[in-house]
């Protein structure tokens, strides 16, 4: 059961194909010398099949795989390459570690043993050559959907995949591991990778432009910024959902309202209007 659609060019030797259940994006990029997949699929029989399913485009050798972040959909496959290299950002070995993605393996009918950790930690940035003039640039560009999200440019065909800091299939993913606060100047990091003509191929979704790519950056910066007012004016975490303006259906904002009132509180933000000091 491998669950993975068909190849579709979206320019010159780069692929993606969508592989359920989680309808993730998973891509292919094709140089001269070698080809490099972006994210692995949710188990290692889908990892594995991804890795059989690239003979259908090249029979070049693998030069690895590049990991945008750690959730199932995206780092599960990991097994089916441990002889490659496995790139990913350096928090993503400690999450698969972490007991929350053993419980998440089990749920998913896996055994925690068969999650694989990756095997080339990356901190701001990587460039891969693949050979014939395609270079590959790995970049992580602050905290986001999590705090190990990668993007993977492919400056000569004017494309990128930006994992699932955007997201075009639904509202972006805000789960209990996401940076409301930060995301939006993550975007802008991602925006700036982009010209009028690059597309951006989400972990969800159909490729999406710069000007998608400012619009979800103004909504995911919206939701921080509404967290924040409300804090600020003293409205209980139980009420935000319903006292708040947002661009997303409750469920999708509901773990953002979660994540970013601990944020606050963390930081000491009160509903109270600061003060200066008197001179
Ligand atoms: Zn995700």
């Amino acid at each position: 059961m491998s669950e993975l659609g068909d190849w579709r060019e979206l320019a010159p030797g780069v692929f993606v194909l969508v592989a359920e259940p989680a309808s993730v994006n998973l891509g292919l990029i094709v140089g001269s010398e070698r080809a490099l997949l972006v994210d692995t699929g949710s188990s290692p029989a889908q990892g594995r099949a991804l890795r059989a399913a690239v003979s259908q485009i090249t029979d070049l050798p693998l030069a690895g795989v590049v990991v945008t972040h750690w959730h199932y959909d995206h780092a599960f496959g990991l097994a089916a390459f441990y002889d490659l290299e496995t790139i990913a950002h350096e928090t993503v070995r400690e999450r698969l570690m972490h007991p929350d993605a053993a419980a998440e393996a089990t749920r998913l009918g896996l055994a925690p043993s068969d999650l694989a950790l990756p095997n080339r930690e990356l901190v701001v940035m990587a460039a891969l050559d693949l050979g014939g003039g395609r270079r590959v640039e790995i970049a992580h560009l602050g905290l986001g959907h999590t705090d190990g999200d990668l993007v993977v440019v492919v400056p000569d065909a004017d494309l990128l995949f930006v994992g699932d800091l955007l997201e075009s299939a639904g509202p972006p993913s805000f789960g209990d591991d996401c940076y409301p606060d930060e995301w939006g100047t993550t975007l802008d990091g991602v925006i700036g990778l982009m010209t009028a003509t690059t597309r951006a191929i989400p972990g969800h979704g159909d490729p999406v432009d710069r000007l998608f790519a400012f619009g979800q950056r103004g909504e995911v910066a919206g939701v921080a910024g509404e967290i924040r007012h409300l804090v600020e004016t003293g409205v209980p975490e139980a009420e935000a959902v319903a006292k708040g303006n947002w661009p997303y259906p409750e469920e999708a904002i509901a773990p953002a309202i979660a994540r970013g009132y601990a944020a606050l509180a963390s930081q000491g933000v009160k509903g109270t209007r600061p003060t200066l000091p008197l001179a």
